[in-house]
């Protein structure tokens, strides 16, 4: 159990302040480094040393944590930094692509560092807390050796796997989720407000079938693994025939019928590809190639 272990954080913007003060208040020793010092007054105030340099950050110790606004930053910082990174484990813990995060993770290994690259699929107020999931992927005996130091940050503090652009996609992933779900949760607050209805009031009955939709998700999953769509409740004709309601009703009422057509059209492809007898899980054939 590493307990008390130096860690240096660079990047104190929101998260980065986040993930310094969970650092700081389990107590272990906390380096800090901001392009703007003064975002790390608060920080020195509740015990962290702030590094003169982004030099003396990366050097401090062996467990160097990043978070800043993308990686064209990582790289701005880092690169001019490449010969101290022999030896260190590197947590980038920025937000990017996969590509990112590969490619950084090669630019890693040619001067030495071990790079773990991380997403947070949490906001800063939640650092910290059980409420926090942070991912991880990259070389597992790094991880292994710093897991109980990033645990800090989160109880749900994983390890996905070798390749460092999973956390990234999983990361991703998860956002096209939470978009999708919100803009289904606008498209219908739109429709039903043309009938003086209040957000508030469709809330309740969104909120259920949100949670009825992911109760379908893990049979979903299996039939997808499978690549067999077979219709337990119903087809995807049927599908396809409430979509037309759908656009119907929302150019009928005057809101935006551009996700209802979207979706249409989707389905529409699904269709001619002979899939209107399969179950709506057929659709992952769709979304597996661009239009
Ligand atoms: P932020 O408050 O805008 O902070 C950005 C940080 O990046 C600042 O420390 C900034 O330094 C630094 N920075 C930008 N360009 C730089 C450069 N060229 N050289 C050195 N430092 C540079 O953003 P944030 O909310 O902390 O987000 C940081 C990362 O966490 C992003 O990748 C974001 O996607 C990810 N993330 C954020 C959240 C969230 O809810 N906030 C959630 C999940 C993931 P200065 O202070 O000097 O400008």
């Amino acid at each position: 159990m590493k307990q008390h272990t130096p860690v240096t954080v660079i990047g104190l913007g929101l998260m980065g302040q986040a993930l310094a003060g969970a650092f700081l208040r389990a107590g272990h020793p906390t380096t800090v480094w901001n392009r703007t010092a003064a975002k790390a007054d608060a920080l020195v105030s509740e015990g962290a040393a702030l590094a003169p340099s982004a030099r003396d950050a990366l050097t401090a110790g062996p467990l160097v944590v990043l978070c800043v606004s993308d990686y064209t930053a990582v790289r701005a910082l880092l690169d001019p930094l490449a010969d101290t990174l022999n030896g260190r484990v590197l947590v980038n813990l920025t937000s990017g692509t996969s590509q990112d995060a590969r490619d950084t993770a090669a630019w890693a290994a040619r001067h030495g560092a071990a790079y773990l690259d991380g997403a947070i699929l949490a906001v800063p107020p939640a650092i910290g807390t059980p409420d926090a999931i942070l991912v991880h992927s990259g070389p597992g005996e790094a991880f292994e050796e710093y897991e109980d130091v990033l645990r800090a940050l989160g109880e749900s503090t994983l390890h996905l796997g070798e390749d460092p652009g999973l956390s990234s996609l999983y990361d991703t992933a998860v956002l096209a989720l939470m978009w999708s779900i919100l803009n289904g949760f606008l498209q219908g607050a739109a429709l039903l407000g043309t009938a003086g209805v209040d957000a508030s009031a469709f809330a309740p009955f969104a909120k259920r079938a949100a949670g009825t939709v992911t109760d379908w998700l893990a049979g979903y999953a299996e039939q997808i693994d499978a690549g067999a769509y077979p219709a337990l409740d119903s087809t995807l004709d049927t599908h396809a025939a409430a979509m037309d309601h759908l656009v119907h009703e929302s150019e009928s009422l005057g809101v935006s019928a551009e996700l209802p057509r979207f979706l249409n059209a989707l389905a529409a492809r699904a269709l001619a590809d002979g899939r209107g007898g399969d179950g709506y899980a057929a659709m992952i054939e769709q979304f597996r190639k661009p239009a």
